[in-house]
C-alpha cells in the first residue's frame, strides 16, 4: 500500500509536485517528493484533489485466484496437485519415492529421474503432479504457502506408530485450508501395524474413516512392498474429479516456484508448477522481484520441453536473480513490463524492509526512556 511517492501521486494526478506538497504542509505533513505516502495521506490528498484512489498491493496481483479460473468460459481440466504431508518418519519420502518408481512410464524408464522439487506421474491416463519437497526447514515455510497451490493432502500416518504431533499440525493446516484429505495408512507391511487404532486416534481429531460412516478415506499402504499405491491414486483421481479442478491453457502463465537455487553454469533456477495459462521457452515473466526471458525450461527426467501445461511442473532457467520458494511467477507481454513490475516489488520490498527498521528502531528508543 505506501509504496506511492510524491512525485508519482503528482504524476498519476497529471498535477504539480509542488501542488501536492503544498496540501500535505498545509496539513502539517512535511514531505519532500521523493517520500512514500501512507494509506491515510493518499485518502486526505485524493479528496482535497476529488479523484478516486484504488490502491493496488502489487502483491495481490500476484496471488492465485481461483474464482477467476472458475468463471473462465476457456478453462478445461486440469491435473491435481498433491502434497504428502505428516510426521518425521512416517514415511512421507519413501512414499513420494514408490510413487515415482512405479509409474516411471515406459519412454522414461532407464533415464535418470532428478530431484527437482515435484513430479508429475500418469494413472490410467490422468496425470497427477506431487510435490516432493524435503522436509527441511524450507519446508515448514512451504507447507504454510504450499496449500495455496495444493489440490489435496495426502496425510501418511504409520500405522504402527499412530497419530504424533506432527500429524495434528497437518490436520490443523487441512482444517484451516480447507483443503480435501486423503489419509494414508503407511507400513501396513509391519506386523505391529494397527490400522484401527490409528483411525480412531484420526476419529478422535475430526478425521471420520468413510468405513465408520465419516468422510475422510483412509488408504492402507506401505512405501516399502508399493501395496496400495494403486488403491491411493485412484482415490486422489476421484477426490479431484469432486473439485472440478480448471485452467485456460490458453491464459497468459500463472506459476507458483516450490524450489529455488542457484546454480553452476545456468545462473538463477526455479522449479515451478504452472496453476494457469502455459508457460513456454522465449516467454517474459516477473517472478517476485526477479525476472527475465525463459531460456530453457526442464522437466524432471532432465529433458528440455518447449512448453508448460497447468498442473505440470519443470525447472525454468533465464531468471536475473533468485526467487524465493511460494512467489509467483508470471508471464508478461514484453521485457520492458517483466522489468517495471520486477522493480515495483524491489522496492516495495525494500519499503517494507526499512519500514520495518524504522519501527524498530522507535521501539529500541522508547524502550530505552
Ligand atoms: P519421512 O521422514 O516421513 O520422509 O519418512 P521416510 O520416508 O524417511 O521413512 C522413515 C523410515 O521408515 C525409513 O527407515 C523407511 O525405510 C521406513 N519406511 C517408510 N515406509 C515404510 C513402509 O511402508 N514399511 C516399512 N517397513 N518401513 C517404511
Ligand atoms: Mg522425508
Amino acid at each position: 500500500p505506501e509504496d506511492i511517492r510524491v512525485y508519482e501521486f503528482a504524476e498519476a494526478l497529471n498535477r504539480p509536485i509542488s501542488d501536492i506538497i503544498k496540501v500535505l504542509f498545509d496539513l502539517g505533513m512535511m514531505m519532500t517528493k521523493n517520500d512514500f505516502l501512507g494509506n491515510d495521506e493518499i485518502e486526505i490528498l485524493s479528496e482535497e484533489f476529488d479523484v478516486e484512489v484504488t490502491i493496488i498491493d502489487p502483491k495481490d496481483e500476484f496471488t492465485h485466484n481461483e474464482e477467476d479460473i472458475e468463471e473462465d468460459p476457456d478453462a478445461t481440466e486440469r491435473a491435481p496437485v498433491i502434497t504428502i504431508m505428516g510426521h518425521v518418519d512416517h514415511g512421507k519420502t519413501s512414499l513420494l519415492d514408490a510413487i515415482r518408481e512405479a509409474k516411471v512410464t515406459d519412454g522414461e524408464a532407464g533415464g535418470i529421474t532428478q530431484h527437482i522439487g515435484a513430479y508429475t506421474i500418469e494413472q490410467n491416463g490422468k496425470a497427477i503432479t506431487f510435490i516432493d519437497t524435503p522436509g527441511h526447514a524450507a519446508f515448514s515455510h512451504m507447507r504454510q504457502r504450499g496449500t495455496a497451490i495444493t489440490d489435496i493432502i495426502v496425510i501418511v500416518v504409520a500405522a504402527d506408530d499412530g497419530v504424533k504431533p506432527q500429524t495434528l499440525e497437518v490436520i490443523k493446516l487441512a482444517k484451516e485450508s480447507g483443503v480435501p484429505v486423503i489419509v494414508a495408512l503407511n507400513k501396513m507391511d509391519k506386523e505391529t501395524a494397527q490400522p484401527d487404532m490409528v483411525k480412531g486416534q484420526m476419529a478422535e481429531h475430526g478425521m471420520n474413516p468413510v468405513d465408520w460412516g465419516g468422510d475422510i478415506e483412509f488408504i492402507p499402504v506401505s512405501a516399502k512392498s508399493g501395496m496400495g499405491i494403486d488403491d491411493l491414486l485412484e482415490n486422489i483421481l476421484i477426490t479431484a474429479d469432486v473439485l472440478e479442478l480448471k485452467a485456460n491453457e490458453n491464459a497468459l502463465a500463472k506459476a507458483v516456484v516450490v524450489e529455488s537455487s542457484l546454480e553452476k553454469g545456468r545462473g538463477p533456477v526455479a522449479t515451478v508448477i504452472v496453476q494457469n495459462g502455459t508457460l513456454k521457452v522465449g516467454d517474459y515473466v516477473v517472478c517476485g522481484a526477479s525476472y527475465g526471458r525463459i531460456k530453457a525450461l526442464v522437466n524432471e527426467h532432465g529433458k528440455q520441453i518447449k512448453f508448460l501445461l497447468p498442473s505440470h511442473t519443470a525447472v525454468v532457467a533465464g531468471l536475473n536473480e533468485v526467487p524465493a520458494s511460494g512467489e509467483i511467477m508470471m508471464t508478461m507481454s514484453s521485457d520492458k513490463e517483466a522489468k517495471e513490475y520486477a522493480l515495483k516489488r524491489h522496492e516495495y520490498d525494500r519499503h517494507k524492509e526499512l519500514s520495518h527498521s524504522t519501527k524498530s528502531t522507535l521501539e529500541d528508543m522508547t524502550s530505552m526512556i
